[in-house]
């Protein structure tokens, strides 16, 4: 089968809106995708093609892997508290009962199986299951999106971590087919059981996932909870406490040049309030603190930053710029590093003074210490040491552990359990978009064989000529034959503008039909890849032949 162009939909862009990142620009102005909404898109067939080529190698993994096809409702109501989040979207039905749209599949998978499973006899199961996902968050380009998922249920520990390999094993063989390497990183998670999942990253320089990944042991999480080691104690000796005059000095900058101090030695003071009241947090003057571990650590979500100077005066009794630890009523966490400065610059807790030769644990008592700091390129990995580095990738999918909303079985000595479940999604249009990014040229997308979505263009020169159209069909269909997909440029558009565009759209091979090759009873064919050139002689066996060949060779 082959498909004429001037019968198609394939509308190609010479320009895409700036504010969209160069990937999307490009499947924008190749004709994959267009923008219906902020956050909304839809596909176009072009578009299609390349999916639904991902989708078969998906489904293709999933089989092998025993996963057993379902079909889930988007919609779930919200009345049974079964996990709608605050990212999900909310909806209201005429007679107002609410439901929601969330990222995931997950609570209508437990809920289908729920009356059916009872004994270990029925576990472990797993499915695998299409849909949309929908997100509302602020930097995801799709709102809506194609999701792959994947649910085990499982009567043992053992049981769902082996599902977890294979499951990642699939995932690693999906993205080689789509011509990707990726890495796996620790990222948040809280549908989680244990609040993080696994993520599978393909790094880019462009993308919204920042990976902290160290080169030497191979650890890699999200920037934000990545584990970081000590940077060693900042110089000085221990001294006793002393309360100076700093009048009007309220940085760590002002301090440093105040007081002749590095900023290792001074200790950042910060009020957050939680659930369960306000807490002081000390990270040292050359760090950031990392709300998220904070969050975590002290597991309260919502734990936020005091910022108005009147609750800050009310509960450390001097302005922003003085607070400091010695003399706060309030519970101290601090970061690991703050517990190794013998003699640390903290606020007075006095408009106009500071505390030099402050000690944790000495001077001010620390509830804890944990780590608290924002990771940066080359801190010490929290594993081994070796330098951190941070790249930045697009996240395509994640595993994660997770309960199985009260579910439970009789196991083999008749006690009941509680079975355990795993989540497995796959996002298509974020591995879409990291094929996109990955295999692209100045001139346009550059496809892997098993993705493209056509494999070979024709471009006829002059369709208006009845001898190039009759040898462009004879070839596509035989081209078509053999299992290849193939567009026939049959437009009335100048060569320039074929070649333009066959190169934009990216298909491996294309096949150029004119006057002057036509002469010689020769079609020429250039690879998209590498440029490669060659010249076939105008028969059907003898193209097929020389596509195939152009199509198998190894590629750099
Ligand atoms: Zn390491």
């Amino acid at each position: 089968m082959f498909v004429r162009w001037s019968r198609y939909f394939l509308p190609t862009r010479k320009d895409a809106p700036a504010e969209a990142s160069p990937r999307l620009r490009l499947m924008l102005r190749a004709g994959l995708i267009r923008r219906l909404e902020p956050g909304l898109y839809g596909f176009l067939p072009l578009g299609c093609r390349a999916l639904e080529k991902i989708e078969r190698i998906v489904r293709e993994e999933m089989t092998e892997l025993g996963a057993l096809e379902i079909r889930l409702p988007r919609l779930r109501p919200a009345a049974r508290g079964n996990g709608l989040a605050s990212k999900d979207l909310h909806l209201t039905d005429g007679k107002g009962r609410r439901f929601g749209l969330g990222s995931s599949h997950a609570s209508a998978a437990i809920s289908l199986i729920g009356g059916d499973v009872n004994s270990w006899r029925d576990l472990p199961l797993l499915f695998c299951c299409e849909g949309s996902g929908y997100r509302d968050t602020v930097g995801s380009w799709a709102r809506e999106f194609p999701l792959y998922e994947a649910f085990g249920f499982f009567a043992d520990q053992g049981s769902r971590e082996e599902t977890h390999r294979y499951m990642l094993r699939a995932y690693s063989r999906v993205l080689a087919r789509c011509g990707l390497g990726f890495r796996t990183a620790e990222v948040p998670n809280e549908a989680s059981e244990d609040g993080s999942s696994l993520a599978v990253v393909v790094f880019e320089e462009e993308g919204d996932e920042e990976i902290a990944w160290c080169t030497s042991c191979g650890y890699a999480a999200s920037r934000c909870l990545a584990d970081v080691g000590s940077p060693g104690p900042p110089p000085g000796t221990e001294k006793a406490l002393e309360l100076v005059e700093t009048p009007g000095v309220r940085t760590v900058e002002g301090l440093v040049e105040f007081l002749g101090v590095s900023p290792a030695q001074v200790v950042k003071t910060f009020l957050y309030v939680g659930k369960r009241g306000t807490v002081g947090v000390l990270v040292r003057g050359d760090h950031e603190l990392e709300e998220e571990k904070l969050r975590r650590a002290l597991g309260d979500r919502s734990l936020r930053r005091v910022d108005d100077p009147d609750e800050a005066q009310a509960i450390a009794g001097a302005p922003f710029g003085f607070l400091g630890p010695v003399g706060l009523s309030v519970p101290i966490w601090a970061d690991k590093a703050v517990r190794d400065i013998p003699a640390a610059v903290v606020g007075g807790n006095r408009e106009g003074y500071h505390y030099v030769g402050a000690k944790a644990g000495r001077d001010f008592r620390v509830e804890g210490f944990l780590d608290l700091r924002r990771v940066r390129e080359g801190d010490p990995c929290g594993r081994c040491g070796a330098p951190l580095r941070i790249r930045k990738g697009i996240r395509v999918a994640e595993l994660l552990r997770m309960g199985a909303a009260g579910l439970t079985f009789s196991d083999r000595d008749g006690r009941v359990k509680p079975v355990l479940a795993g989540q497995y999604s796959l996002e298509l249009h974020r591995l879409l978009e990291a094929v996109v990014e990955k295999h692209h040229d100045d001139f346009g997308i550059v496809w892997p064989v098993e993705i493209a979505p056509f494999h070979v263009v024709i471009a006829v020169l002059r369709p208006d000529v009845p001898e190039q159209i009759r040898v462009a069909e004879r070839m596509a269909s035989a081209l078509g034959a053999s299992g290849l997909d193939v567009l026939l440029d049959d437009r009335d558009r100048s060569p320039g503008e074929k070649f333009h565009d066959a190169k934009l759209i990216g298909a491996p091979v294309m096949l150029v039909v004119g006057h002057r090759a036509l002469k010689r009873g020769e079609i020429e064919a250039e690879r998209r890849w590498d440029g490669a050139r060659a010249s076939f002689p105008a028969e059907p066996t003898e193209v097929l032949h020389g596509v195939w060949g152009l199509l198998r060779a190894e590629r750099g």
